[in-house]
């Protein structure tokens, strides 16, 4: 059997894939602190794997890692919530496992899932953009990948929107994803006064029982969304705009508004047809499907 995995800063999850592309079955364990290292972390993947191939051979493996990887899709060169830095990561899993493994950027990997068998499917060039923590994304243009000569292409979250503005965690200060997250999301619904929301998640259900400040934040968040696609748009010019990610879930309360300021900020607006900007299909297993597809492709 094919097996996907996901690994996040708090969870790793693990899906057999079908031929057709669905997961079959599923594994999540806690993804284990950073300082218990490297080899520890490969080692949970590897039980994983083996947990939910339950007794099956497992062909092949791709791994969406929320780290950036290595041009070669063979080392995981740093990932800010992983133990990861620069380790051999797929070539370890191999030996562990038996079986062949691509490890991918978990955002790509989801690009990859829209643009192939989701949102984007049959679009001539698609973005994919994920909001949830952070910001991550890709690029397809036709069937290929858009990678970047380091394999670190599509993160645009840590593009400056605000000059000078908040610091962020990469170091920067006014990066995009410091606007647009499940924090941000927050943090814009309490200075507007919403009672009894402490996660991304209350917010939307605050949002979708008409609350004026969670609806307020939702106008909010979906304005910084626009501006920033605005300027991607602006570059890559894609037929389809695909928004996944925990926040990305709640739909048009956020598209809604990220749709009219795309609309109003893209330059030539009003002399140029606007991309289709869509909620994704795939949810939480985007990342891991993604993988599995890429290493479907990429491992004979
Ligand atoms: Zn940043």
């Amino acid at each position: 059997v094919d097996v996907g995995v996901d690994v996040g800063g708090t969870k790793v999850l693990a899906a057999v894939v079908g031929e057709d592309g669905t997961p079959l079955r599923t594994h999540s364990v806690p993804t284990p602190p950073k300082e218990s290292g490297a080899r520890r972390l490969e080692q949970t993947l590897a039980d994983a794997v083996q947990a939910v191939a339950a007794g099956h051979p497992v062909g092949r493996v791709g791994v969406a890692a929320a780290a950036f990887v290595d041009s070669d899709r063979r080392r995981a060169m740093f990932a800010p919530h992983l133990a990861w830095r620069g380790e051999p990561a797929a070539e370890r899993l191999e030996q562990l496992l038996g079986a062949p493994v691509l490890l991918e950027n978990d955002a790509t990997c989801a690009a990859w899932a829209e643009a192939t068998a989701g949102a984007a499917r049959g679009a001539g060039s698609s973005l994919t953009v994920t909001v949830g923590t952070g910001i991550g994304g890709g690029i397809v243009l036709g069937d290929r990948l858009l990678r970047g000569s380091n394999g670190m292409a599509g993160e645009f979250g840590h593009v400056t929107v605000v000059p000078d503005g908040i610091a962020c965690p990469c170091g920067g200060r006014g990066c995009w994803e410091r606007y647009v997250s499940g924090a941000a999301l927050l943090a814009a619904a309490v200075a507007r006064g919403a009672r009894g929301v402490r996660t991304g998640d209350d917010v939307t259900g605050a949002a979708l029982s008409g609350d004026e400040a969670a609806l307020g934040a939702f106008t909010e968040l979906g304005g910084w969304l626009g501006r920033g696609l605005a300027g991607l748009v602006a570059v890559l010019d894609p037929e389809v705009v695909v928004v996944g990610g925990g926040v990305g879930a709640s739909g048009e309360l956020l598209l809604g508004p990220a749709r009219a300021r795309l609309a109003r900020d893209v330059v030539g607006h009003g002399h140029r047809r606007l991309p289709d900007l869509r909620a994704a299909h795939h949810g939480p297993e985007a990342g891991l499907l993604g993988a599995v597809a890429l290493a479907r492709r990429e491992l004979r």
